[in-house]
């Protein structure tokens, strides 16, 4: 029998849920990766299916999960996780983040296991509070575009808690910020590959509004150390984990053109309906909980992911969406 510790994790196949993956079979975990593929890719993981402590089951989480044997942990980090994504596919969205929590939920009781969930700053909305503190409720439009997404996280963190302090599951909830790294999505219409790909490709960069808004960016590795300690951790209440270091877009389309190197310039366009205007994380509880900060800055991680954008394909990098985001931008 093995004594490898088991733990189940959904969304594997996308960004962030590819180097969970990586970062539990580093710490020799048994890794059961869980995807439907609809906005993950299986290239994200295809190096750990010759590993005998990694398996792959296609599924979708919305719909009743078996998993056999004993399970330990399980990262419920299944969902469209990009504002063009939720436009696309809001239907699948409030699925995963409300039915796909209810079953990982009623798996994590039945198996006595611990279960994390992905929550977002989405939560806070386009937040009056700056910087955002775990204590502030959020301000959120329920019925705009990103409604979807933001609510059904809401609704996430909700069942979480209920079955906490009604069944006694061992929950912990990480509110995750702007996030970068090798890995995204070239065209799930998020700032960042958005910028490196019109680079890549010689187009000119889209900032949103007048650039002023800002973001703070964290990178993918600090990220996944963060989640560990807070897994890890006795804390049941939600911990912010993200990058303190806020940026206004159009400084960020700057950097991206330092950068890169490109010779093509920054166009405006219409700012999509309630994009927040400021975000930018407090991490006092990360600190005093997990003692936990962010490592990388801007400079290295925006290095790293450049590279992984560079060995993209041809076709990789011109791998259209067809979606018209434009009948959302205000007119
Ligand atoms: N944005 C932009 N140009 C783009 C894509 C995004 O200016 O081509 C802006 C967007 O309006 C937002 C910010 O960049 O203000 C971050 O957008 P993203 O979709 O990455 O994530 P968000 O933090 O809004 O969920």
């Amino acid at each position: 029998m093995s004594t490898r510790k088991k733990i189940l994790i959904t969304g594997a196949a996308g960004f962030l849920g590819s180097h969970l993956c990586d970062r539990f079979i580093k710490e020799d975990y048994h890794v059961i990766a869980m995807d439907n593929l609809i906005t993950g890719r299986l290239k994200n993981i295809e190096h750990l299916f010759p590993l005998e402590n990694f398996e792959f089951y296609n599924h979708d989480v919305s719909k009743f999960i078996h998993i056999p044997g004993e399970l330990d942990f399980i990262l419920h980090f299944a969902s469209p996780a990009s504002p063009i994504d939720y436009l696309k596919i809001p239907i699948q969205t409030l699925k995963v983040g409300s039915l796909g929590i209810h079953n990982c939920l009623g798996l994590a009781k039945a198996k006595n296991a611990r279960l994390m969930i992905a929550s977002t700053s989405e939560v806070y909305g386009d937040p009056q509070v700056h910087p955002q503190t775990e204590e502030y409720w959020g301000h959120v439009n329920p019925i705009g575009p990103r409604g979807v997404y933001d609510e059904a996280k809401r609704f996430q963190e909700a069942i979480t808690m209920a079955y906490h302090t009604f069944h006694n599951v061992e929950t912990r909830i990480v509110r995750i910020f702007n996030t970068y790294g090798p890995r995204m999505r070239l065209n799930d219409g998020r700032v960042l590959p958005a910028f490196i790909g019109q680079a890549l490709r010689g187009e000119d960069l889209t900032v949103f509004g007048d650039g002023s808004q800002t973001r703070s960016f964290c990178y993918v590795d600090d990220l996944v150390e963060g989640i560990v300690r807070l897994l890890h951790s006795d804390y049941a209440q939600p911990v912010n984990i993200g990058n303190p270091n806020e940026i206004s877009i159009s400084d960020f389309a700057e950097e991206i053109i330092q950068l890169t190197g490109t010779s093509q310039k920054v166009i405006y366009k219409n700012l999509p309906l309630d994009d927040p205007k400021q975000r930018q994380p407090d991490i006092t509880k990360a600190k005093e909980i997990l003692n936990w900060e962010p490592q990388i800055g801007r400079a290295e991680g925006l290095k790293r992911t450049y590279e992984y954008f560079q060995s993209l394909t041809d076709a990789e990098l011109n791998e259209k969406d067809h979606y018209n985001f434009d009948k959302f931008i205000i007119k």
